[in-house]
């Protein structure tokens, strides 16, 4: 039997039994593919396939819309995991049907590239590098809460990569730009496919230097240093951020309280 990885307007389709939801596993495909689009082979989990696809089927014979994030809470780790990288391979498929450079319809050439068959442009899955720091000082760390996170949660330090740079000119260049801070010991913490809807998030931690913390007014509504008994609503689970904010609890010789 095979996983089947079925997205639906961009949700994932999950099977309901008892209240329990879980990736349909079938011998047969649950739902029709979408027209002009492919099904995307991602390995296999347990001994089972993984295969992923999109639909756009109204009727979706009892499975339910799961938006990507809400399933981390309810599939186990593998499963949201295998179902992110089903998802971004359904985005490139969906974002790649045409030559971005002639318009012409593209032709699939191996599991995932693409080429132009008029002007010979080739099409792979772009993958954007971001980094996320969190910068200590002292016994605080510095939280912030950006204009577009969605909650009121507190967070980290985060930007996308430009041309030319490199991981650590980026995360100088994205403290300075958002804090007006300089840092120090930058260290390489981890990094995590992030599907929303194609980020590979790289992890640092760091210590302040020097300067005068300033908030960059058009990405952040809120921002200071934080000791642990201050420490204000942390961000799910499922980030980086948290995986970084709960090193740092667990450094203070503390658990995070919050889910
Ligand atoms: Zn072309």
């Amino acid at each position: 039997m095979t996983y089947w990885f079925i997205f639906s307007d961009r949700q994932l389709l999950l099977a309901s039994d008892g209240g329990k939801q879980s990736i349909p596993l079938a011998d047969a495909m649950p739902l029709p593919v979408a027209e002009g689009t492919i099904v995307h082979d991602v390995g296999t989990i347990d001994g089972h396939d993984c295969k992923a696809y999109c639909t756009t089927c109204d009727d979706l014979g009892g499975l339910e819309r799961c938006d990507l994030r809400a399933s981390y809470f309810k599939l186990d780790k593998r499963m949201y995991d295998k179902a992110g990288a089903a998802r971004e391979l359904v985005h490139w498929d969906l974002t790649s049907r045409y030559c971005p450079a002639c318009g012409t319809q593209t032709r699939r050439t191996q599991r995932i590239g693409k080429v132009c068959p008029a002007c010979g442009h080739e099409l792979f899955p772009s993958i954007s590098p971001a980094i996320i720091v969190l910068i200590e000082r002292g016994d605080a760390v510095l939280m912030v809460h950006a204009r577009n996170f969605r909650g009121t949660f507190r967070g980290l330090i985060a930007g996308y990569v430009e041309p030319g740079e490199s991981l650590e000119d980026c995360l100088r260049r994205e403290v300075m730009e958002e804090t007006g801070l300089t840092i120090k010991n930058v260290k390489y913490f981890g990094s995590q496919p992030w599907p929303y809807p194609s980020v590979i998030m790289v992890g640092f931690t760091a210590e302040y230097e020097s300067g005068e913390l300033r908030l960059q007014e058009e990405e952040l509504d809120a921002g200071r240093f934080f000791t642990i008994d201050t420490l204000p609503e942390l961000p799910q689970k499922l980030s980086l951020a948290r995986r970084l904010i709960d090193w740092w609890i667990g450094k203070q010789g503390k658990t995070a309280k919050q889910e």
